[in-house]
């Protein structure tokens, strides 16, 4: 089966690659490989929604199965915010410093103990005949006071896990991808493609 993976970010398709090379028959195919694809505006009201839409919208453009992901922050504290709007929270034109700095400062005065907060990725695939599989993956974590470590991107510095005694951005790449929330999506999306592709479940 083809998959085309709907991202046009390499290291998103390096890590899902890596992640499905164990499902047979399956066929990865990158985004620019179809010229002129859509741009999906993301204005759903759930990551669900979001991933689903971008699916639906490539499995039409081009006739092949399609896989999409959306994933953000989740703050218990602040409401759930940024959640679907944690690329843009701040203002679309904010870098990830100044939406960290926004976090913390809306984050003052919570104490420890309410600080918790959990990345959320969703896949969706979505089949040419429309049929949609879905899979979530989360990583909990709480708000640290300050931002700290220099891997990763987006809202690394101030998310701590606690068990690691470490913000994500203090971990390692190959560290981040064995437990992330797009890691734990990923390996739900493959056990629905492993039993789809030795014939125990349909589409
Ligand atoms: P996307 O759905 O992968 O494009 O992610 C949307 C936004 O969520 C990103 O721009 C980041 O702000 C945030 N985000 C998603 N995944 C991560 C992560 O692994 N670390 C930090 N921020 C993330």
């Amino acid at each position: 089966m083809k998959l085309v993976i709907a991202t046009h970010n390499k290291d998103k398709f390096r890590e899902i690659r890596n992640k499905f090379a164990s499902v047979g028959s399956l066929e990865l195919v990158p985004l620019n490989e179809f010229p002129g694809a859509p741009e999906v505006v993301e204005d759903g009201a759930t990551f669900l929604e979001n991933a689903r839409k971008k699916a639906d919208a490539i499995a039409r453009f081009t006739g092949q199965s399609s896989m999409a992901d959306d994933s953000g922050l989740v703050v218990d504290a602040l409401d759930g915010r940024p959640g679907i709007f944690s690329a843009r929270y701040g203002g679309p034109g904010a870098t990830d410093l100044e939406r960290n700095r926004k976090i913390l400062d809306e984050m003052r005065d919570v104490p420890a103990g309410r600080r918790e907060a959990r990345f959320v990725c969703v896949i969706a695939i979505v089949f040419p005949d429309g049929r949609c599989l879905t899979a979530e993956g989360t990583c909990e974590g709480v708000i640290a006071e300050s931002m700290s470590g220099e891997h990763g991107f987006g809202y690394d510095p101030i998310f701590f896990l606690p068990s690691l005694g470490k913000t994500m951005a203090e971990l390692p790449l190959d560290e981040k991808n064995r437990i992330s929330h797009r890691a734990r999506a990923l390996d739900r999306a493959r056990e629905i493609l492993m039993k789809m592709s030795s014939g125990r479940e349909a589409p």
